[in-house]
């Protein structure tokens, strides 16, 4: 009995229209490093081809990302030799130019390319320092071959809207891109916070699986992903009994728990403490004792259980993974990029 990630295709596709609700016709790049944040590219590339591109971290997900779609890939770490951007090419990819050192690399190409510039605005990260921008357009342009598609930066802070750095970043982007390049800069938090920093081109991650880029969820987006695994088995403990590893839950008083099939080998955060809500049969219910391999311990004393029940462990209006990742003391996006691959993943 496997955990299982069901995979929502209306939830994507509404996400989808909120992206482009709030991004004013601007072209959309549908972020999907990180096998889709872990949603996988198989299940999530077809259902995304009304993206104008779809945008990946390295050449190794470009490699796989290009099995299933024949949309252009923004590469974002860009390339590092000849024989990448060979590859890159070949992968018909977009190519992020971030970092002096990879000029001479495009430069040297016969091929047409259309390249992105990213700039550095305060992140401290990826992207080419104010005073080597110019130099770094004037060689592109001189070259017959490379075309600038875009000129891109990154918000540090964009899940703050109010942060001061967010309009210090978005000036200085003003400043150093003139207007007639065609821009990008946001993600989902700037994308649902910021409207002036829509421009030409939108970026959205973790919008698009539907969790919330900010603190709190945020009522529009619909969870793509929902987790969920059997219960295996149903015991009684009497109140002093400890649960799990390390017996580090004690039962004050008696109780019944469910044993459910999945654990840290699944991608179940290990670090969740006893309390996380689990929902099984519509009720909140709390995780107790430590998260093993493959399995958790949940209280269901009062709750009508029987082997076999589904227990949602996020992904639901009433467990979205945001609420889960606060207590994990972590992000739904790590919580997403760990899903394992031993669980069955399907699409609904
Ligand atoms: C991952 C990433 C995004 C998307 O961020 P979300 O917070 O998931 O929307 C946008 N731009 C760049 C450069 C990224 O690396």
């Amino acid at each position: 009995m496997r955990a299982l990630a069901s995979i929502s295709q209306s939830a994507l596709a509404h996400n989808i229209s909120l992206v482009k609700q709030y991004s004013q016709g601007a072209k959309v790049v549908a972020m999907v490093k990180s096998n889709a944040y872990g949603h996988h590219f198989d299940l999530i590339s077809p259902l995304i081809q009304e993206a104008d591109l779809l945008a990946v971290s390295e050449l190794s997900e470009a490699r796989k990302l290009r099995q299933y779609t024949q949309q252009p890939i923004l590469l974002l770490s860009g390339v590092y030799s000849q024989t990448e951007l060979h590859e890159a090419i070949n992968l018909n990819c977009r190519i992020v130019v971030h970092e002096l050192a990879q000029l001479a690399i495009v430069l040297n190409t016969k091929s047409n390319i259309k390249v992105w510039l990213q700039i550095e605005t305060g992140m401290h990260r990826l992207g080419l320092f104010e005073q080597d921008f110019a130099k770094v357009v004037e060689k592109i342009q001189q070259h017959p071959n490379i075309y600038i598609e875009t000129v891109m930066s990154h918000f540090a802070c964009a899940d703050k809207p109010d942060d001061p750095h967010n309009q210090q970043q978005y000036d200085k982007f003003n400043r150093i891109v003139k207007s007639h390049w065609k821009k990008s800069m946001a993600n989902s938090a700037a994308i649902l916070s910021n409207p002036s920093s829509v421009f030409d081109f939108v970026r959205p991650g973790i919008m698009l699986y539907g969790a919330s880029p900010f603190h709190e969820k945020h009522s529009e987006l619909k969870p793509v992903m929902k987790l969920s695994a059997p219960i295996i088995s149903i015991n009684k403990v009497t109140k002093g009994e400890s649960i799990g590893y390390g017996a580090t839950w004690v039962a004050d008083k008696d109780s019944k728990i469910a044993v459910v099939g999945i654990g840290y080998g699944d991608g179940y955060p290990r670090h969740a403490p006893s309390g996380t809500p689990v929902l099984i049969n519509q009720r909140l219910c709390s995780l107790v004792g430590r998260v093993s391999m493959d399995l958790i311990t949940v209280d269901v004393s009062g709750v009508e259980t029987q082997l076999g029940d589904e227990a949602i462990l996020w992904g639901v209006d009433k467990l979205p993974a945001e609420v889960v990742a606060k207590y994990a003391n972590t992000i739904s996006y790590e919580l997403f990029t760990g899903v394992s691959n031993r669980v069955n993943f399907k699409l609904v």
